[in-house]
């Protein structure tokens, strides 16, 4: 008798137990929820996927437009800008002279195939700080009023402006310009000058201040000054015979 009453008390015991874990069923239903969207993750992962790859695309683009960034006396830098900077081979500069990471292989390997070609080109001036492009400048203004006492401050401003830029309107502080061999006129008249005339679009430079378009660019004429743009602007802008800023106003 007394085993049938446990046999019993344990039936009873069981058959509350399993309602009790009825009852927690709806406990155990909302851990359930969160995994039915884990079945989603890889839904929802892959949405993520796409977007990056749009990202991506898009940064491809906006990776493309650092090249043609216009810079000059009435497109300053922005005050602080750094670009991120690589040694140049020291083949072809002094040992602390930094260009555009981005576009140091393309710089690298114009010097090395000039160097094959036994034209020897010479970074003289690189990426510049800005402390140096205002000890510049400076210097020019105080050259402009040795020459002319009667100018004005502002007025011997303008005119050293053409000469060298403003601070954080020069292009050497993009880090995308290159000054080789010699910042005399004369320049024109070498090798070096020659291969580039040649050559420089092939790896995505232009001669950045032709003659006889000073008023376009504020900036005398260069023949030393190589801007980098990339390959494929480089020698749409040669063929096209324009300077960067008319290019960019005729086809951006
Ligand atoms: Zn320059």
């Amino acid at each position: 008798m007394f085993k049938k009453f446990f046999a019993l008390f344990i039936c009873i015991v069981f058959c509350l137990s399993l309602v009790a874990c009825k009852g927690d069923l709806p406990t155990i239903e909302i851990p359930s929820e969160p995994s039915s969207q884990v079945e989603y993750l890889p839904q929802s992962s892959s949405e993520p996927e796409s977007s990056e790859e749009e990202t991506s695309s898009e940064a491809v683009e906006e990776d493309d437009s650092w090249k043609m960034v216009l810079v000059n006396g009435w497109h300053p830098l922005e005050e602080g800008f750094m670009p991120d900077l690589t040694q140049i081979d020291t083949r072809f500069a002094n040992e602390g002279y930094k260009f555009d990471s981005r576009a140091i292989e393309d710089l690298n390997a114009m010097c090395q195939a000039a160097l094959k070609d036994g034209v020897k080109l010479w970074v003289i001036s690189p990426w510049r700080r800005n402390s140096t492009q205002t000890a510049n400048f400076n210097a020019q203004v105080q050259r402009v009023l040795a020459n002319n006492p009667s100018f004005s401050k502002e007025q011997a401003e303008d005119e050293a402006a053409t000469v060298v830029a403003r601070p954080w309107t020069s292009e050497h502080q993009l880090g995308l310009a290159i000054d080789f061999n010699s910042v005399e006129e004369s320049f024109e008249n070498t090798a070096q000058f020659r291969w580039l005339s040649e050559h420089a679009q092939d790896y995505g430079f232009i001669m950045r201040y032709p003659k006889s378009k000073e008023a376009i660019t504020g900036v005398i004429y260069e023949p030393w000054h190589y801007r980098y743009v990339g390959p494929e602007n480089a020698k749409a802008i040669k063929a096209s015979g324009l300077c960067l800023e008319e290019y960019l106003e005729k086809y951006k």
